[in-house]
């Protein structure tokens, strides 16, 4: 892991058992918490929101605003609120949220329960992908020790109860709706929005639901203050992020730096394309994002910057293809993704996704024919927009861009009756 640029939260992770509580302690660990604690929770909401922090998900949405957005609280009504942390991290190349907490859980413990202080919630959840047995782990043992240090509890100073959650392994209960249904016992399914959680939420009560990075990024900005934090970055995309590199880059990892930093800065801290290649396309927030490609180098990986080059910022992961790989072959793995995982409940995702794995894999195999291309866009205008949730368009992002800058990449494959790579090159991604 590197982290040259601003090290906030990565700034420990190499630091001796890092994720206990006494080296978390020992580095200044929950002194936010305590600071909190000297404010009324009106004022740390207040804090978040002068901070300009923005959701660390994918979808930016400001966090002070989120916040806001919560019914009056009842004094007679003390469970009538509900914190939520997505840590259901699953879009692919993403990887920031389980490093983390692998590395730093009581960061994340000390957000939910400043956070929680702020929203005058006495039960939160972090809802963690199943997958990861270590995460979860980690986590139950940093909320163990959280409660033996009288952080967390009934008791404690802000009153909060913590309970870690695993998910049973569904990219769609990152989306928070189903994500509550899946916390609810049930099935995870998208819900209609709105109400949207903060009004009716777990339970159908007020909940706030945030992202782990968020969370995480709570203490620092309690600690150090909102101006601090709105100082970093950009002038609509504040503080800083951790970016997931991953793909054929020299030292892939996760790097932490202001918003509004560029590809090719983040490149050089990671030593570039692997040696000897090209950059040929990427990802700037996994693979529900629009394609870019090495013209977009020095776009400004902000909310703003990767929107007006006509992409999203996303998670930020950034996955870096160099000129061996095939992108039909590569858009083909992400549909056949989006196939698996689509939860069935609308007809445009359940049914175009299942159609954009046919024509694709027809297409790669050198087996269609010129209108399978306009077939493939037809169907993508069916499916975006048209769906009930974001999984839907998503899957559309990589398919729509990749005919859009690689036409004549997909008609190569009509013309040679197959994938145009040479063996050893398009192999590189079997
Ligand atoms: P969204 O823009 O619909 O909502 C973002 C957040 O703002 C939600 O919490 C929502 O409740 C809240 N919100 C929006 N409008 C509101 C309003 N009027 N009142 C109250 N709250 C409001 O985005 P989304 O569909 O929740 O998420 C899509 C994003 O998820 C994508 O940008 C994608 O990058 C990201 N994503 C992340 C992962 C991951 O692994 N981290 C996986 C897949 C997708
Ligand atoms: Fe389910 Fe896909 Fe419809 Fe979302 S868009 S509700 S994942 S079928």
């Amino acid at each position: 892991m590197t982290s040259p640029i601003t090290p906030v939260l990565t700034a420990n992770w190499g630091t001796d058992r890092s994720w206990t509580l006494d080296a978390y302690t020992a580095q200044g660990g929950y002194q936010a918490l305590a600071t909190a604690l000297t404010k009324t929770p009106d004022e740390v909401v207040a804090a978040v929101k002068d901070s300009g922090l923005r959701g660390r998900g994918g979808a930016g949405f400001p966090t002070g605003m989120k916040w806001g957005f919560l019914p009056p609280y009842d004094d007679n009504d003390p469970q009538s609120r509900y914190l939520v942390v997505n840590a259901d991290e699953s879009e692919p190349g993403t990887c920031k949220d389980i490093p983390l907490m692998m590395a730093s859980p009581h960061t994340l413990v000390e957000g939910v329960i400043i956070s929680s202080y702020a929203i005058r919630a006495k039960q939160a959840f972090i809802y963690v992908r199943g997958e990861v047995l270590h995460v979860i782990r980690r986590l139950r043992a940093a909320v163990a020790e959280a409660y033996a240090a009288g952080h967390l509890g009934p008791d404690s100073p802000a009153g909060v109860d913590l309970i870690v959650h695993a998910g049973a392994g569904a990219y769609i209960c990152g989306e928070e709706t189903a994500l509550l249904d899946s916390l609810e016992g049930r099935r995870g399914q998208p819900r209609l929005r709105p109400p949207f959680p903060a009004v009716a939420g777990l339970y159908a009560r007020p909940t706030v639901i945030n992202n782990v990075e968020s969370i995480a990024s709570v203490p620092a900005i309690i600690g150090k203050g909102a101006d601090w934090f709105a100082g970093l970055g950009t002038e609509k995309s504040k503080g800083f992020v951790i970016y997931s590199l991953s793909g054929h880059v020299t030292r892939p990892g996760q790097y932490e730096a202001p918003l509004g930093i560029t590809l090719r800065e983040l490149l050089d801290l990671a030593g570039g394309v692997r040696h000897g290649h090209q950059l040929k396309f990427w990802t700037p927030g996994g693979s529900s994002t629009p394609l870019l490609t090495d013209a977009h180098l020095d776009v400004p990986l902000d909310y703003e910057g990767v929107g007006a080059a006509g992409s999203m910022l996303g998670t930020r992961a950034l996955q870096i293809f160099d000129e061996t790989t095939c992108v039909v072959r590569a858009v083909l793995r992400w549909s056949e993704f989006y196939k698996h995982e689509s939860c069935g409940k609308c007809t445009p995702c359940r049914e175009g996704t299942w159609w954009l794995v046919q024509v694709l894999t027809r297409l790669e195999a050198g087996n269609g024919s010129e209108a399978d291309l306009d077939q493939l866009l037809d169907q993508c205008e069916n499916i975006a927009g048209r769906s009930f949730c974001a999984l839907g368009d998503g899957a559309t992002s990589p398919v729509v861009s990749s005919v859009q800058l690689f036409r004549e990449e997909y008609l190569a494959h009509l013309e040679h009756g197959g994938c145009p790579f040479d063996a050893a090159a398009s192999t590189a991604w079997a």
